[in-house]
């Protein structure tokens, strides 16, 4: 039996040499009997080789099997595993004495944001349902605008007379035309776009949440003008929940200049968010967004860094730490400010852009495309 069939897949062998497309051939035969020895097997009559084996072939079932895995480009795989993994850090080296070192300096000089800061800015004496509002209202307002700007737009809302005798509440608000609720916040930036999400959150607030502010980051996050910058200051300032860092371009910027999120950095607030996340304890996640703002107001400026009054520089605990030599040239022109003579909320515009910011700028080009 063995001998038969040896010599029959000799004859076949020989025959298929004689063919123009002997190596098509051999290939063919050589693959299906190796994977399934019964279907190389001749039936009756011995037909010519090329046309009887290929269908032969394809009719054994591990023949649909494709001869190679299917191709998975090894340059795409490389790219997947080289890419900056932002979910999880390793806490930064000397991270708590930098922390704390920025504690002791944000203790020795008042920043803007701790006397104007969103969290400060809702009337106490009010019902804690109308101060989570106003909280709220103050964060929309705030994105691209200085803290003096936000403050001062808070305050006109609050005692303006087309508000009164309610004031600041929502069902005021909705009682105002865009046209007027614009005017009213003109000092803030984007005060058309901002004055269209309020009042569309405050039809979303009524509609679908018993006229209160959520109380869930998601729920934030589906109003207009709130990213989760906002949604996270608001949940923290309003409920008194912190579920995440609210990162905005001063901790974004600052952190990544003390490679608290990896040496590469991160691209944007979101990504910063992430690592800071992944490895900060939890019990500072509350407290680091009023921290870092006052010290990006007041010492780590976005414009004109002053490491020379920076305790950090001095302790050398900061790698982006540029100190100046002293020269025997003429003195700089541009001389570092004055801890009480600068505004610091000068210095406010951001170097690098918010994502809440980017989306009102996309937004304003819109709507100005649109109107030409
Ligand atoms: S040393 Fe300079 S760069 Fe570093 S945190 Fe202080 S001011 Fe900012």
């Amino acid at each position: 039996m063995k001998t038969s069939r040896i010599s029959r897949d000799t004859a076949k062998y020989a025959r298929a040499l004689s063919t123009a497309t002997t190596a098509v051939a051999d290939k063919t035969n050589g693959r299906a009997g190796k994977k399934n020895p019964m279907s190389s097997l001749p039936t009756t009559a011995e037909p010519s080789p090329l046309p009887k084996e290929e269908p032969d072939s394809s009719s054994s079932p591990l023949s649909s099997i494709p001869p190679s895995p299917p191709p998975v480009p090894a340059k795409k795989r490389k790219r997947a595993d080289t890419t900056r993994d932002t979910s999880a850090t390793e806490p930064p080296a000397r991270w708590r004495e930098v922390y704390d070192c920025v504690k002791e300096m944000r203790a020795e000089v008042e920043a803007p944001v701790d006397t104007m800061g969103c969290d400060r800015l809702a009337e106490t004496w009010r019902s804690p349902k109308d101060q989570r509002f106003q909280t709220l209202i103050a964060l929309m307002l705030s994105p691209q605008t200085r803290d003096t700007a936000t403050a001062a737009a808070m305050r006109t809302l609050q005692t303006t007379p087309h508000l009164q005798p309610a004031g600041l509440t929502l069902s005021s608000v909705l009682g105002l035309s865009p046209e007027t609720l614009t005017s009213l916040i003109q000092p803030v930036g984007f005060s058309t776009t901002k004055a269209h999400n309020i009042l569309r959150t405050c039809q979303l607030l009524v509609k679908h949440h018993s006229s209160d502010i959520p109380a869930t980051i998601p729920d934030l996050l589906a109003l207009p003008g709130v990213g989760p910058k906002i949604a996270h200051l608001c949940l923290s300032a309003a409920w008194g929940r912190t579920e995440g860092i609210g990162v905005d371009v001063h901790v974004h910027r600052i952190t990544n200049l003390w490679r608290w999120v990896g040496r590469g950095g991160t691209k944007g607030p979101e990504d910063t968010r992430r690592v800071l996340e992944s490895w900060l304890p939890r019990e500072l996640w509350g407290e680091i967004n009023g921290l870092l703002v006052g010290f990006g107001q007041t010492i780590c400026l976005p414009r004109g860094r002053r490491c020379e009054v920076c305790k950090l520089a001095e302790r050398g605990l900061c790698p982006s730490a540029t100190v100046r030599k002293k020269s025997s040239k003429k003195p700089q022109k541009r001389e570092s400010p004055d801890l009480e003579d600068d505004d610091p909320s000068d210095h406010e515009k951001p170097t690098v852009p918010d994502i809440e910011d980017l989306l009102t700028t996309a937004t304003t080009r819109k709507l100005r495309s649109r109107v030409r």
